[in-house]
């Protein structure tokens, strides 16, 4: 009896191996030959709230960033490459609060945050509070390429990105009117320092990031932002956090995030998603469902992220009122801004 208990057990757990077998084979059968996903940051953003022009204007710009990291996964190259290239593009874009056109601090200044993590290694980078660097994600990727180290701060980051030929700018490089104004209405209002919640639109998310999957089924995730309008003390967000903002790993998923950093930080959310995945089997959809739209919804949270499994499969969760959002794959391109869409 013990003896066919014992081998009924065994025919039982075989089934289930070879069925899970069978499932991975199925999805990495129908991987698709390339996926890449961004963002360009969450928040308020309504039809009613938004001109046509400027509607088509955001659009636009998220069709351009894709097509730059597209060109480069089309062609073979590396996921790492693609989010590189197309952050670097959102950086340079006015539009987006990162590189040129990010926000600013209490004291009138830009401050950079960025940060970027190979999948296929987790080798990461990371950089804070930098004031002259004009990409600050190829400085995050320095980090990882040519230091010891994963996480570098203001002018210590700044005399690396120097020592390492990147391009520098002066501060001024990254003003925009449209930012300043946003300053002024806040420090006229007299809001204090870090809260969101008097008048949301000029809180404007507006971070950028992209997540790809490549052709060798390697994964990578970069985030690049200026933070939060009105922030002081060198405060950084989630975004430079590799497990807060940014996190991939080829086992499972590649993730970028955007939205209030403080709770980001607190809930490890990029890092999380991989973690429901990888140590609770669930999919990426109800891995960053549950975090993004029941978790950070219960603790206040707000913002969105961008991910993307080893099998290609998306998810671009989202608890504002729109989120910046687009994605490509071999026959398909498509970008996003409200949440009927
Ligand atoms: N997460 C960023 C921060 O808190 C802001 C954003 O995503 O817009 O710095």
């Amino acid at each position: 009896m013990l003896r066919t208990l014992f081998w009924l057990a065994i025919a039982v757990v075989m089934t289930d191996c070879t069925a899970n077998e069978n499932t991975a084979k199925q999805a990495a059968d129908t991987r698709p030959d390339y996926v890449l996903v961004i963002h360009g940051g969450a928040g308020t953003l309504s039809r009613q709230a938004m001109t046509p022009e400027q509607e088509a204007r955001y659009r636009s710009a998220l069709d351009s960033a894709l097509q730059v990291g597209e060109a480069i996964l089309k062609s073979g190259g590396t996921a790492l490459d693609a989010v590189t290239e197309t952050v670097s593009w959102l950086e340079d874009c006015p539009l987006f609060n990162a590189g040129r056109g990010a926000v600013f601090t209490h004291e009138g200044r830009n401050e950079l945050d960025a940060s970027i993590m190979d999948g296929r290694t987790q080798n990461a980078g990371a950089v804070g509070s930098v004031t002259i660097v004009k990409n600050p994600i190829r400085l995050a990727r320095a980090v990882m390429e040519k230091s010891p180290h994963v996480f570098l701060v203001g002018p210590g980051a700044e005399r690396f990105a120097i020592e390492n030929g990147l391009d520098t700018v002066p501060p001024s490089w990254f003003f925009t009117q449209e930012r300043w104004d946003a300053l002024q209405r806040v420090l006229k209002r007299g809001d204090k320092t870090g809260s969101v919640s008097s008048d949301l639109a000029d809180y404007k998310f507006g971070t950028v990031g992209a997540v790809a999957l490549d052709r060798q089924g390697n994964l990578a995730a970069a985030t690049s932002t200026g933070g939060m309008t009105n922030k002081r003390w060198n405060r950084l967000g989630d975004s430079p956090v590799i497990g807060a903002g940014t996190y991939a790993s080829n086992d499972a998923c590649a993730v970028s995030c955007t939205g209030h950093g403080e709770y980001f930080i607190r809930y490890a959310v990029a890092h999380d998603v991989w973690a429901r995945m990888v140590y609770g089997g669930a999919s990426l959809q109800d891995a960053a469902h549950e975090i993004m739209m029941k978790k950070l919804v219960e603790k206040g949270g707000e913002g969105g992220l961008i991910a993307v499994d080893r099998n290609g499969a998306i998810a671009m969760p989202f608890n504002s009122e729109g989120m910046y959002r687009g994605y490509a794959r071999p026959g398909e391109r498509k970008t996003a801004i409200f949440a009927d869409e």
